[in-house]
């Protein structure tokens, strides 16, 4: 009776501190006071009192008081982090820093606030970026005939190139005193679907230089000439920019550029002036072979000590006429039959002036940064519109074609089998409809989430994969053979291009997602990592011993979270309202708090060596993404009122990313170093 009333109470307390309701302080005092009352009652025997006494006594004491904490836990701790942490490069870290901390962050801390979900808006057209798009968008769409892009121009025809610069096509971003149209991230997103979705290559053509590229770096980092020089350019199409960071030994690393320029006096307009004497080979930059000015990025050296006494500056970026002495723009690249413009672009001891780099010489070595800033932008727009595009038109044909397609005497739809893809088209395109619509609404606030813009990219283009599959699978023969009927095979033939670029899937699945996901999200661990390399010890160790602090009331609270919200099947979660939807948000509070403890004891003990363990680090980041797509699909729904028309999709959608969240994160203790 004793012990049922003290693991009652113990349960109480679990919940208390699960739901946060009172000061960590204060329940640990309370606690103690019951317990002492309880022992001084005579509830316990020997064994038992001996037990709870020390398991609570233990951490409350060690924690709690500062002078025990700090001799016999934070200082030992950091003295040992300080010896094996991993150095951080100056990439690795501009990186890591970039972009800021958004939904992600409640998700990866165990205590999904929906209130705050619920406050986001999701973005709406204005009524001039809805005329854009039902007037001159809708024209082109008529206007493309892929088959004849693809097949036998293998370029865009001229007259849609003209359309594309007359209604500034290539100047979304760029703002309406320069001449371009100031359109939303969401009207961007918006232009490039619909555009996608009758072809790739006028697709890909439209989203590059409103992507990442010279007008996104000029209007974030260019000098007043330079933004008045080049922007109304650009915007009207009478400058065609394209982006080259990428080489022959540069790819996914690309900090690794080998391409250099050395600061040097040489002639510029009949002139002598101070600037860099270039040299690069670059490949696969798209628009390249039309390009009239190139974005370059190199690293740039001052041997001589021209600029300061500095040597290695480091990665700058600059915008170059194409035209410039020197520079030659290769053979076109032949992208997987599509035919938007492709190509390398090398250049030999071409001298630029300081001018020409972006920002001019005071952002020399500050590209790398400049780069991570804008791509975590970039990227949670273009590509996540592409693989809606896919998703929606194999939901239209698919749908369709599964209808008026019979065989046995029955529509092939009507088969459990192909009704089974089917409804994976629906649900992914739906989910990721959900994710583009949320990370858009904090594009337009200002936000640049790049663990979420990160996410998006990878994991759009991979359902788009499965979703173009699908579609494929049902249209059987159909789909294969190729002519200017097939609107399937193109987006089939080229998915491997959305996977590949503005990172590398792999890469950011198994590198960047959950490495950086845990850095920036997590309440403490980047303060401790900070302490840990602090060259005054006692600042480091008074830093480290409050971070400790806290991360240990973090861990214990999510423990207590996961825990109780584990054993009561998640009814203990909190949920914005009840019924059968309200029990999604509980699940996925439930996840939330396992991932939050399974992640910090995952970074605890492994600690720096988890950089090398792509494997966990990959179904970290599987387990954030899915979390990342539920909440969207359960945003999405409410937004739009709750329509009864959506649930099969909103619930086929939840239970996918919940399942799917569940199974990696259970497969990552499998995987764990420790089997223990
Ligand atoms: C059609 C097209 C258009 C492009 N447009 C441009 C452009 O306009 N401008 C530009 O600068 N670049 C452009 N690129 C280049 C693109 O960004 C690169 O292709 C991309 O960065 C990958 O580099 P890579 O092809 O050399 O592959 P690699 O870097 O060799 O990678 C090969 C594989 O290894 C994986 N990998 C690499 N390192 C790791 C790691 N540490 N952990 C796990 N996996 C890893 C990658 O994920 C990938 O799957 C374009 C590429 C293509 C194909």
């Amino acid at each position: 009776m004793n012990i049922l009333l003290l693991l009652g109470a113990l349960l109480a307390l679990i919940y208390i501190i699960a739901r946060q309701k009172f000061p960590f302080r204060n329940l640990a005092q309370a606690s103690i006071l019951f317990l002492l009352v309880f022992t001084l009652a005579g509830g316990f025997n020997l064994f038992w009192g001996l037990l709870f006494w020390s398991v609570f006594l233990a951490p409350v004491v060690l924690l709690g008081i500062p002078r025990l904490r700090q001799s016999y836990l934070s200082r030992p701790l950091l003295q040992r982090i300080r010896k094996i942490l991993p150095p951080m490069s100056a990439t690795e870290r501009d990186a890591i820093e970039a972009g800021s901390v958004w939904w992600e962050a409640e998700l990866f801390r165990g205590a999904p606030d929906w209130q705050v979900l619920q406050d986001y808006r999701l973005p709406v057209l204005s009524a001039q970026e809805q005329a854009f798009i039902d007037g001159p968008v809708e024209q082109l769409c008529a206007m493309i005939d892929d088959w004849d892009i693809t097949h036998k121009r293998m370029d865009l025809p001229p007259e849609i190139w003209d359309f594309l610069k007359q209604h500034r096509f290539f100047g979304m971003m760029i703002p309406q005193r320069y001449g371009g149209l100031e359109f939303s991230a969401y009207a961007h997103s918006s232009v490039v679907t619909k555009i996608s979705s009758r072809s790739i290559s006028a697709g890909v053509t439209v989203m590059v230089p409103n992507s990442l590229g010279p007008a996104e770096l000029l209007m974030h980092y260019g000098t007043e000439e330079q933004k008045d020089f080049y922007l109304p350019r650009l915007a009207d199409g009478r400058e065609i920019p394209c982006f080259a960071l990428t080489g022959p030994f540069a790819g996914s690393d690309a900090g690794a550029i080998p391409d250099h320029g050395v600061a040097c006096m040489g002639e510029y307009q009949g002139k002598q002036v101070l600037g860099l004497r270039l040299n690069w080979d670059k490949r696969y930059i798209t628009l390249g072979p039309v390009a009239t000015v190139l974005g370059l990025a190199f690293k740039a050296f001052d041997p001589d000590g021209l600029l300061g006494d500095q040597e290695d500056l480091g990665i700058t970026c600059a915008l170059i006429p194409a035209n410039t002495p020197g520079i030659t723009i290769g053979n076109r690249h032949f992208p997987l039959n599509a035919a938007f413009q492709n190509g390398p672009n090398s250049g030999k001891d071409v001298f630029i002036p300081l001018d020409y780099i972006i920002g001019g010489q005071e952002n020399i070595g500050n590209g790398w940064r400049m780069l991570v800033e804008s791509l975590s932008v970039g990227r949670g727009i273009s590509l996540p519109a592409l693989a809606v595009a896919a998703g929606k038109s194999c939901v239209r044909h698919t749908g369709a074609y599964a209808h008026v397609r019979k065989q046995f005497n029955t529509s092939i739809g009507k088969f459990e089998g192909v009704e089974e893809a089917l409804a994976r088209i629906g649900g992914m395109t739906y989910m990721m409809e959900a994710g583009r619509l949320l990370t858009l609404s904090a594009l337009d606030s200002g936000e640049r989430p790049s663990v979420i813009t990160a996410i998006l990219k990878c994991y759009n283009t991979e359902h788009m994969r499965q979703i173009v599959n699908d579609a494929m699978d049902i249209h059987g023969g159909r789909g294969i053979c190729m002519g200017p009927s097939n609107y399937l095979a193109r987006a089939y033939q080229t998915l491997p291009v959305g996977i590949t670029v503005e990172g590398a899937n792999i890469l950011t699945r198994s590198m960047i997602i959950f490495g950086q996901g845990a850095i920036r999200c997590h309440p403490y661990l980047m303060r401790e990592m900070d302490a840990a390399t602090m060259a005054d010890l006692s600042d480091a160790e008074e830093t480290f011993d409050q971070a400790l602090r806290g991360h240990a009331e973090y861990f214990i609270t999510n423990f207590c979270r996961a825990f109780i919200y584990g054993i009561s099947g998640s009814h203990l979660a909190p949920a914005p309202y009840p019924g059968r939807v309200g029990n999604y948000y509980r699940r996925l509070g439930q996840m939330s708090a396992a991932f939050a403890v399974t992640a910090d004891l995952v970074l605890m003990i492994l600690g720096g060596a988890f950089k090398r363990k792509e494997k966990l680090s990959g179904r970290f980041a599987d387990a954030l993404g899915y979390m990342f797509y539920a909440s969207a699909t359960l945003k999405k729904f409410e937004a739009d009122g709750q329509p009864r028309s959506d649930l099969p999709l909103v619930e086929w959608s939840a239970k996918y990313c919940l399942y799917h969240q569940q199974v990696m994160r259970d497969v990552s203790i499998s995987k764990f170093p420790l089997k223990w």
